[in-house]
């Protein structure tokens, strides 16, 4: 899960980050009340959406005035951001964050991640940071400095300066550094996230080391340990297909091609779409009804997979191991029949009462393709989709 800015800087700043003093708003009168409250002379105008590259995208503007912050403002709330991480069509700007301007005299970079490979979470830095660490990351990589953090004894004051001091943070602000990155880690860890990045987190003029940003996201698995950070779910922000889906349990990614995919089991759904890609075609979406795949969740999920404009046609493919394959056929049939299915629907069963669940959906008087393997179902879809 994803949150904005300004709540992951309320996060952080809860853990002893520096932060600039800045208050969160939905309209132009509560942006020019809060440049206000902040005082002057310079305030920055920050649009929240849950995508970086804001700054580029003409999302973050620096206002001399409470005019200008009216003025811009009002250009920036309301508009449809584009930035290399929204997509061509962009996210439409609901909230502002009204900030005081940072005296910035270098843009820095730290962020965490979970690094599956060492099985640990790793401390990434670089001296590059601001609006191009992409590219850093991809042309200079030696700018880029990592550390592995023991997940018993966690972020050590050694690894804090010797991470600092390679940054090109001076001695003078070396306790400042070593307070962000132990606070850094210890909101990362105490929230269950899954990344958290401050970039950039900037050596003001006078040596203090603030986090201009803040972007952290939240592994779904742990939320339920954690109503606090649910709180700042924003719907908005998020798929409506995806939330739906939710609603039901039903773990489902929306994707770029025309061919649904019904699945129990997340492997057995990657494999699916492995097999539809194999065959020239392409994946509408992910989706995994899980092991209690019942008549309700699968008349959900399509109705969900239906809303997609794309989708040319369906690929069923289940797995009946505790769930039998007559149940299967039955929520299927019933599902094809609630919402008037009109794509073609190929379905592929294996596992308990098989034959049984093959028998129903012959004869329940659908035009219901059935197929036996994977590579049948996906090449009989993917000869459906293009209308074959
Ligand atoms: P994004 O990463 O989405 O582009 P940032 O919050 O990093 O958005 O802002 C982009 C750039 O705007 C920063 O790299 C920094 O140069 C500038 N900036 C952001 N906040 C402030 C601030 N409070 N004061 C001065 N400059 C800022
Ligand atoms: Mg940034």
């Amino acid at each position: 899960m994803k949150i904005h800015e300004y709540q992951g800087k309320e996060i952080l700043k809860k853990f002893g980050v520096a932060v600039p003093r800045g208050i969160p708003c939905f309209s132009v009168d509560e942006a020019v009340k809060a440049a206000e409250t902040l005082g002057g002379p310079v305030w920055v105008v920050k649009a929240q959406i849950h995508a970086g590259g804001r700054g580029k995208g003409g999302g973050v503007k620096l206002a001399r005035s409470i005019d200008e912050v009216r003025q811009l403002s009002s250009e920036i709330l309301g508009m449809q951001l584009v930035t290399h991480q929204t997509g061509p069509e962009g996210q439409k700007v609901r909230r502002l964050l009204i900030e005081e301007g940072a005296d910035i005299a270098k843009e820095l970079y730290v962020g965490l991640v979970v690094d599956r490979v060492s099985q640990r979470v790793a401390l990434m830095a670089s001296s590059e940071g601001g609006m191009d660490i992409e590219e850093v990351a991809e042309k200079t990589p030696e700018l880029l400095h990592k550390v592995f953090i023991d997940p018993a004894e966690g972020l050590t004051d050694a690894q804090a300066d010797d991470i600092a001091t390679k940054i090109g943070i001076p001695a003078e602000s070396l306790p400042q550094a070593r307070a962000v990155l132990h606070g850094l880690y210890q909101a990362f860890w105490e929230t269950d996230a899954s990344l958290a990045e401050i970039n950039p987190l900037i050596l003001t003029g006078d040596g203090k080391v603030v986090a201009l940003d803040a972007k952290l996201n939240f592994d779904a698995n742990a939320l339920f340990r954690h109503p606090e950070i649910l709180e700042l779910r924003d719907l908005d922000e998020e798929d409506p297909a995806e939330i739906e889906a939710s609603k039901y349990d039903l773990a489902y990614i929306q994707l770029d091609g025309n061919i649904g995919c019904l699945v129990n089991g997340a492997g057995l759904a990657m494999a699916t779409m492995d097999t539809i890609k194999l065959f020239g075609g392409e994946p509408a979406n992910f989706l995994d009804v899980g092991g209690g795949a019942t008549t309700e969740k699968v008349t959900e999920a399509f109705k969900i997979m239906l809303r997609n404009p794309n989708l040319k046609a369906i690929l069923v493919n289940i797995f009946g191991g505790i769930m039998r394959c007559d149940v299967i056929a039955e929520g299927v049939i019933a599902a094809s029949k609630a919402v008037g299915l009109k794509v073609p629907l190929v379905v592929r069963m294996k596992g308990t009462n098989e034959d049984l669940g093959k028998k129903l959906l012959a004869e329940s008087g659908l035009p219901i393709i059935s197929a036996d393997t994977m590579a049948d179902a996906a090449k009989q879809v993917v000869a459906a989709a293009a209308g074959n």
